[in-house]
């Protein structure tokens, strides 16, 4: 669902960048250029796209992605009101008429006939047709459509067609470097630097793992969780088997061999 504008903040959300996405993406914004942003869960998207909403100083418009979207909910609808009907924006709509950034969290969860509502926003028309009211909205100066998309996930199920990839100019999240994790771990979390080193450390184990059937390996998010639990007087190891190693897994050969990686590092 839609979460409300937010309007720049007065601090710069923190983000530490890990190549020359955020020059690449202002260029994309400036020449009108539809971005995705490729990558697993929990590598830093969202927090890029905020970071990027106060550079640019566009509020930010935000929409989690799930099978049950219509292109209603993106574009919006008639709702009754009184003895009759209005039309209300949805959230594609306001941030096409606001000149606001618009970010799609997992576009692949949406289904194709709601994907395709996007296309004419990605070519040079940056039009949004609303065929229920016959109105059509020119993006307003300073509009950018950002999608995400996890390449890994479901990746059998689901896909992007070919035709809407095409319409993006992708940039690719991967997990960051080590030595900039372990930076990003300790901002967020405040946790001492050798520990957040040893924290990465563990997670470069455990992402080995996907090898042997872990689904999904830790994100620098879990990596936060798990140095907030410490911070706050939670023990080191206790805390990354409540933040990492549980969330990660139910089954107990993968939870074993999780817990032998924490044992070691700790
Ligand atoms: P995604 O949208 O890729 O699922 P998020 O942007 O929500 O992931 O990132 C999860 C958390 O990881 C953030 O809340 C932040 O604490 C941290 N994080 C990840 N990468 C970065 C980064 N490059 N700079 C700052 N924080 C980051």
């Amino acid at each position: 669902m839609a979460r409300p504008a937010t309007s720049p903040a007065p601090e710069p959300p923190y983000y530490l960048p890990s190549g020359d996405e955020i020059e690449v993406f202002a260029q994309c914004h400036a020449q009108g250029l539809a971005v995705m942003l490729k990558g697993p869960t929990g590598c830093g998207k969202t927090r890029f796209v905020e970071h990027m909403a106060w550079r640019l100083k566009r509020p930010l418009i935000t929409i989690a992605c799930h099978d049950d979207l219509s292109a209603s909910d993106l574009i919006g609808r008639f709702l009754i009101q009184g003895s009759g009907t209005a039309w209300h924006d949805g959230p594609l709509t306001r941030a096409v008429r606001e000149g606001a950034l618009c970010y799609l969290d997992e576009v692949v969860e949406a289904r194709q006939d709601t994907v395709v509502v996007l296309h004419p926003l990605t070519d040079h028309r940056r039009i949004l047709p609303i065929d229920k009211t016959g109105e059509v909205v020119e993006a307003a100066p300073g509009f950018g459509l950002i999608v995400s998309y996890n390449p890994g996930y479901q990746r059998m199920l689901k896909d992007l067609k070919p035709s809407t990839r095409q319409r993006f100019v992708a940039l690719d999240f991967g997990f960051p470097a080590p030595e900039t994790e372990a930076r990003i771990v300790a901002q967020e979390s405040g946790i001492a630097e050798p520990e957040a080193r040893a924290l990465v450390q563990l997670a470069t184990r455990l992402r080995a793992l996907q090898d042997r059937g872990l689904a999904e390996v830790p994100s620098t998010r879990l990596l936060v969780a798990a140095a907030q639990l410490a911070v706050r007087g939670v023990d080191l190891r206790r805390a990354c088997l409540h933040a990492i190693v549980a969330p990660l897994s139910d089954e107990a050969s993968l939870v074993g061999a999780m817990r032998d990686l924490v044992d070691a590092t700790f």
